[in-house]
């Protein structure tokens, strides 16, 4: 109990000065915004989730909390300044998102590229995964991210075929498996994932999971919706456990080689553990993101 309660006061020190640090560099992580129950773990982990380029995004995700306009331009120290920082949380699993900017000629790319490429240089050994928006599906694009080297690429389906065009209505299903397949020639690891509870059926989530997986994707997270909002969608079921794990044994027999399927997984839950230990099921994460 002794040592325990030490662990724990040691980690709420450090957090209290890491969040302080993130502050004074005016850097977004996920981490925090979702309020995570897990940042404590997870930044002793030395692993964090930063939103990039700015929090407004151009689209209008019915599932997401972030909020929707015109995004201010692109901070060009940014990058420098996550790796700083980073460095100094001695970081060493980092994953980048960002909203979509619709409004930038390359949307975006270069940016993440550059983030990659000041991470790697900063921090000798540490791991990059990227979450990124679809790029418009623009493989050229694609390639700028690829040129910088991540470790894994992840972009999020976020839900099944039917329902994409209400939940999300500025991208496309079809657009985003093939981010996924072309990814899948280019990055050792991809990774992408959806939400159950938003008016699905079984048929729908079964093809969800065989259309990932035959576009190449070997890391699925499955977690449960759950409403950020008001004018968010609303929640038409809830999950049981039994039915994570049906559709976490239902993606491996398929051949995925990490599943993470429960209520509160997310995008980035356990995240620096894939690249550390072998296939293992989530069962908890973090709480609702605004992630793609
Ligand atoms: S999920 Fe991504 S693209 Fe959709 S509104 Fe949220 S930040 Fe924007």
């Amino acid at each position: 109990m002794k040592s325990l309660t030490t662990k724990k006061k040691i980690r709420l020190s450090e957090l209290h000065s890491l969040k302080t640090e993130l502050r004074k560099a005016g850097l977004n992580t996920v981490c925090e915004s979702a309020r995570c129950p897990n940042i404590s773990e997870c930044f002793a982990k030395r692993t964090a989730t930063f939103l990039i380029m700015g929090d407004i995004c151009t689209r209008n995700c019915k599932f997401c909390n972030i909020a929707t306009g015109n995004p201010l331009p692109l901070d060009a120290n940014e990058p420098e300044k996550l790796a700083d920082l980073a460095l100094k949380m001695k970081l060493m699993h980092i994953v980048i998102t960002s909203v979509t900017r619709d409004d930038l000629p390359d949307h975006g790319a270069g940016h993440f590229a550059e983030t990659i490429t000041a991470l790697k240089n900063k921090i000798t050994g540490s791991k990059i995964e990227v979450l990124t928006p679809d790029f418009m599906g623009r493989n050229e694009l694609l390639d700028i991210v690829f040129s910088a080297g991540p470790d894994i690429f992840n972009h999020n389906i976020e839900t099944t075929e039917k329902l994409s065009a209400v939940i999300r209505p500025a991208a496309s299903y079809t657009r985003s498996l093939n981010v996924l397949k072309y990814a899948s020639g280019k990055a050792e690891h991809v990774k992408s994932g959806f939400m159950l509870g938003l008016g699905e059926n079984d048929d729908q989530i079964a093809r969800t999971i065989r259309d990932l997986n035959n576009c190449g994707v070997n890391i699925l997270t499955i977690g449960q919706y759950f409403r950020p909002s008001a004018s968010a969608s609303e929640v038409v079921k809830i999950y049981s456990d039994d039915e994570f794990d049906y559709w976490y044994n239902y993606s491996k027999s398929l051949g995925f080689t990490h599943v993470f399927s429960g209520a509160y997984v997310r995008s980035s839950y356990m995240a620096g553990e894939i690249l550390k230990n072998p296939p293992v099921s989530g069962k908890t994460g973090s709480t609702p993101g605004s992630e793609h």
